[in-house]
């Protein structure tokens, strides 16, 4: 088990583009096992490679339902759809949370650890993860799609992403 350190915000790799990913190795099996664990030890729901230094279009998510962990390469959104608005965190910006709309319904299609496509759709607070980690893979954070900030303690057991 590796624990990665989690880029801060402002570090400039979190507004960078990341490049896709092309080769499927031991290395990158390697990569997401410990964007895995580094999610786990921050207690995240979401994690995205930008945030661990390394500027690749790789994403993880684990709300902790049945879909276990979700691992996203090269992932591309196919559709959207309705509108949510809800608390969001970020594990690059320790305790500050704000309120973000986004679609109620995504389907992306990406590739797996082995390289294969896959797609897959997800609502509510599952598309609102995979839509903040797919972000993060553009450069985009969330704080510049907060329309309200809010306080820690109107937020009772909210993850970061
Ligand atoms: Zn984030």
């Amino acid at each position: 088990m590796t624990v990665r350190q989690i880029v801060m915000y402002p570090n400039g790799i979190l507004e960078e583009t990341c490049e896709p990913v092309s080769v499927f190795d031991k290395k990158l099996v390697k990569l997401l096992n410990d964007m895995y664990d580094t999610m786990i030890e921050f207690d995240g729901v979401g994690l995205a490679a930008p945030q661990i230094g390394i500027k690749q279009r790789i994403a993880i998510v684990d709300i902790d339902d049945h879909h276990g962990t979700i691992e996203m390469i090269n992932p591309e959104i196919l559709e959207t759809d309705g509108e949510q608005t809800d608390p969001e965190g970020c594990l690059s910006f320790p305790g500050l949370y704000g309120e973000v709309t986004r679609p109620d319904y995504v389907k992306i299609k990406a590739l797996n650890r082995k390289g294969k496509f896959y797609t897959f759709e997800a609502e509510g607070f599952l598309a609102r993860a995979i839509l903040h980690e797919i972000d993060h893979l553009d450069g985009i954070l969330f704080t510049s799609k907060v329309s309200r900030y809010m306080k820690e303690e109107e937020l009772e057991g909210l993850s970061e992403e």
